[in-house]
């Protein structure tokens, strides 16, 4: 099975600067069975990127997907009216979701009006021309769909939540978000569903001190007592999801280590992170991160990590590095918002490869002024701050400084110098 995160943020999405490497959508998950059979869970904000894909790859409408909530809370159905395939005739999307409870009496078909209906959409369902076919399941349910085996289980949230176990030629995942535990009845379904699971998604939005204070009964888990269930249940990676709005990517990445501590086979959702799962191994693979222009160079480094409780030093060679910005000073005025072209010479230095010791090149950056300011000095100079964003004409250049030629072409024999990806 192949497993890809759309949206991995839980209650609101978090389009925050520093937490942009985790990503900011709310949950929506691809899943693909080794049939090709699509499973989508969850229609956060992440499906619209999802949808924008599957678009792309259809020349004709014809595509044939199944579509699961855990419940329906906002972040969970929100992206639904932006999923670009439920427009087109010749899609069809089977919605399944759980039937309605004595303390969640929403339907399926309930929500799905809902969510086209004025003042909050001004599409009406009329407009959707894709098949979609409904399906309300118990709570506690055991069905096929191809030849992929599903099981549910209650989860202990505020009007309810189901968990999903897939399993396919021996290989299993489980998308169990929205999930706070201490309730025994509702553990020990949830422990049933995930035991021996080659891959638990975890609900990990709360620090373990915020669960047991302010949070409780809000509906979720914590990043400690995910990893504890993954122990105790023996799978054999763990996913921590649903990840806090306000949490930065930093403090996502110390949460990681300390998950690890309890439970080593731990990875914190990542927008674009892929999972390729079977019976005998579980893949990770995660988009690039090269949003801005990189600028070729060639230097001796070392990498420290700790491994093991040491601290072990390794030698290593910086191959380039990224540009996201840079302030300067001008003697010009410049507009907020104007585009620019800076060109940095490069030194002629011998730094170890010879193509590049023997031309000096100059590095051409396009950018985009963010800020332009008088400096308190009377040399009537200005300061001005530069963004370079990632896209395809903003490339980092390195080419022979003099003459400057009118393409962005690489020198001849070069290795592709800044390669920022179409991500
Ligand atoms: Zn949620
Ligand atoms: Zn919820």
């Amino acid at each position: 099975m192949q497993l890809t995160f759309w949206g991995v943020r839980g209650s609101i999405p978090a389009p925050d600067r520093d937490a942009w490497r985790y990503g900011g959508n709310t949950p929506c998950l691809e899943l693909r069975d080794p049939d090709g059979q699509l499973f989508i869970l969850d229609a956060g904000t992440g499906i619209r990127d999802l949808g924008r894909q599957l678009m792309s790859e259809m020349t004709t409408p014809g595509l044939a997907a199944n579509l699961l909530f855990t419940h329906y809370h906002w972040d969970h159905v929100q992206g639904l009216p932006f999923f670009e395939p439920i427009y087109f005739q010749g899609n069809t999307l089977n919605l399944f979701g759980p039937r309605p409870q004595a303390d969640a009496p929403s339907s399926l078909a309930g929500v799905l009006h809902a969510l086209f209906r004025a003042p909050f959409f001004p599409v009406a369902t009329s407009a959707l021309r894709a098949s979609l076919p409904l399906r309300e399941l118990d709570p506690v349910s055991d069905f096929t769909l191809g030849k992929t085996r599903i099981r549910t289980c209650r989860t202990n949230h505020p009007q309810g939540a189901i968990a999903y176990r897939f399993e396919s030629r021996g290989a299993s995942i489980v998308y169990a978000t929205d999930h706070e535990p201490g309730n025994a009845e509702l553990d020990q379904g949830l422990r049933q569903l995930a035991r021996g699971a080659d891959v638990l998604i975890s609900d990990a939005q709360y620090r373990p001190e915020e669960l047991g204070a302010q949070k409780a009964g809000w509906g979720h888990g914590s990043w400690k007592a995910s990893a504890e269930l993954a122990r105790a249940v023996g799978v054999k990676h763990l996913v921590l999801f649903h990840h806090e709005p306000i949490r930065t990517d930093f403090e996502l990445d110390h949460i990681v280590v300390q998950a690890r501590e309890i439970f080593p086979a731990t990875w914190a959702a990542q927008e674009g992170m892929r999972l390729q799962v079977s019976r005998r191994e579980v893949r990770l693979e995660t988009r690039s991160h090269r949003l801005s222009p990189r600028a070729p160079v060639h230097l001796p480094a070392h990498v420290e990590v700790e491994s093991n409780g040491n601290r072990v030093r390794e030698e290593a060679r910086v191959e380039n590095f990224s540009f996201q910005g840079a302030y300067l000073l001008s003697p010009c005025a410049y507009e907020l918002q104007q585009p620019i072209d800076l060109a940095v010479p490069l030194p002629a230095n011998g730094n170890g490869h010879r193509r590049r010791a023997e031309t000096a090149g100059e590095l051409r950056l396009r950018g985009y002024v963010v800020r332009a300011e008088a400096l308190t000095t009377d040399s009537g100079w200005m300061g001005i701050g530069v963004i370079f964003p990632g896209s395809r004409e903003a490339q980092a250049v390195a080419q022979p400084a003099a003459p400057a030629p009118d393409s962005g072409a690489p020198e001849p024999g070069a290795p592709p110098a800044g390669t920022p990806d179409s991500d």
